[in-house]
């Protein structure tokens, strides 16, 4: 497949060319960024620039966009790690084929029930599936058959998958299991580094990786998520060029990346790099996350526990709008965390909260927690999502669904959040103008407080 729609020299050119923007240009840009029309790549290289306190007009021009989209809701999810067997040499991953000293696990698909069944009884209902490359161990048909599993035998409503890039019919595999999105990132568009970085193993061949998103779409999977592993290489490069791949997946089906994720670099066990080669501090960090807002206002932005409780808070009002929650990187982590021959941590955990901490702090910046999956089964999704989206629609159902499932987690869990969370229930109810819509969320609230579940619109 040609894979020029990562233009190095364009971007190149548009780096070079990049001033940081101030007054009226500033403002200009903060306008347009406004009406959710997107920002093209010279505007958003502009914006990585932008130092001092302009900075904060950008991250609260986020947060207003996320408002205008997704509403006050962040969506909580957590990760479940299948397998730590990996083919592949990736030089910054803890699991790694060559970490010899990794203790490797693979779950069956009846552990991996197992670990589900654990995490929806701490509450949650939309899980990540996380595995390395490994050709038996994390083969399509071995990971749909665990997503079956799963959904036959815990209370978990949506699974995404994080795993290797596939061919077609092994996406239509997963497609038709039923999985919610599937989440590849690029870790570096830059075809030198990516070379250094990926030195054996399938995941070498940069083309192979790059183009699994059109072959993901080709087999029915409408919604694809994606990011790059800030710190292997300049992050002003990787953003240009995740917005041409978005660019070019919007030109070819209609829709984009339904989520970005922003995962930085993180220290790990085995891993062979000594030293981050691009370190992005927490400052310029801030204003990534910002400026990723503006230029796509319709994705779903992931904040993973790679990142601090402080970092994470503050980025929920600046344009972040999922977040994973009281997470373990290692395969069996959420049953078997203090056994001795517990598998290897992909990498180490920043925020150590557990989910009922990590609500409370979501509830503390005036945000409402969501456990919705009804997007992904009321069909809103691929380019039907984005048509909706751009209509100003998705509030209709965001809101509402968040409503919802936050109702449902403060009636089965004893955890000191309930009268906290139905004031802030409350409190958005009255917060909506609209008579039938209240009545609609009102309704379905007293059907979940008399024991009816899963209800959403
Ligand atoms: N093996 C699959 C792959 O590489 O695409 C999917 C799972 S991999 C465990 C998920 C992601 O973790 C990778 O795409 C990479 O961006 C990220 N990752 C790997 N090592 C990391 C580290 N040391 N710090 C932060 N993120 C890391
Ligand atoms: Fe394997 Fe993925 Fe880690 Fe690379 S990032 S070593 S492919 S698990």
């Amino acid at each position: 497949m040609n894979t020029l729609f990562i233009d190095e020299r364009r971007i190149n050119e548009v780096m070079q060319e990049a001033r940081p923007p101030k007054g009226s240009r500033l403002r200009d840009i903060l306008e347009r960024a406004e009406t959710l029309s997107g920002l093209g790549l010279a505007d958003t290289a502009d914006l990585l620039m932008v130092t001092g306190e302009d900075r904060l007009q950008i991250m609260e021009t986020a947060g207003r966009i996320k408002r205008r989209v997704y509403g006050d809701r962040i969506v909580i999810f957590a990760p479940l790690y299948l397998s730590n067997e990996c083919s592949n040499n990736c030089l910054y991953c803890g699991f790694r084929h060559g970490n010899e000293e990794a203790v490797r696990r693979s779950l069956t698909p009846e552990e991996a029930v197992r670990e589900a069944q654990a995490l929806a009884a701490m509450g949650h209902r939309r899980l990540l599936l996380v595995c390395g490359e490994h050709s038996r161990l994390s083969s399509a048909a071995r990971i749909a058959d665990t997503v079956q599993a799963i959904y036959a035998g815990a209370d978990i409503r949506r699974l995404h998958v994080n795993a290797a890039p596939l061919s077609i019919d092994d996406f239509r595999m997963l497609q038709e299991a039923g999985i919610g999105v599937f989440q590849i990132f690029q870790e570096t568009y830059h075809r030198k580094t990516y070379a250094v970085m990926h030195p054996s193993g399938r995941k070498s061949d940069y083309n192979w990786r790059v183009s699994a998103m059109d072959r993901a779409m080709k087999a029915g999977i409408g919604d694809v998520g994606m990011g790059v592993l800030f710190g292997l290489y300049d992050h002003r490069f990787e953003i240009l060029a995740l917005l041409q791949h978005i660019a070019h997946l919007r030109q070819s089906f209609g829709a984009g990346a339904h989520t970005v994720s922003v995962p930085r670099l993180r220290p790990a066990a085995g891993a062979a790099l000594q030293k981050i080669p691009y370190p992005v501090d927490d400052e310029q960090f801030k204003l990534v996350v910002a400026v990723l807002r503006l230029a796509l206002p319709y994705a779903g932005i992931v904040l993973t526990t790679r990142e601090s409780a402080g970092m994470r808070d503050e980025l929920l009002t600046a344009g972040v709008s999922q977040i994973s929650a009281g997470s373990s990187t290692s395969p069996g982590g959420y049953l078997d965390k203090d056994s001795e021959t517990a598998a290897v941590d992909q990498f180490k955990v920043y925020d150590d909260r557990n989910l009922k901490e990590v609500l409370e702090a979501v509830c503390g910046k005036g945000c409402i927690p969501s456990f919705c999956t009804a997007c992904y089964r009321s069909e809103r999704t691929g380019a039907r999502f984005f048509k909706m989206a751009g209509k100003g629609r998705t509030g209709d159902f965001c809101l509402p669904n968040a409503l919802l499932t936050f109702k449902e987690y403060l009636q089965d869990h004893d955890d000191g959040l309930k009268e906290r969370g139905e004031e802030i229930i409350r409190t958005a109810l009255n917060g909506i103008n609209d008579e039938l819509v209240t009545d609609l969320i009102e309704n379905r609230l007293a059907r979940i407080e008399k024991g009816e579940r899963d209800v959403f619109i």
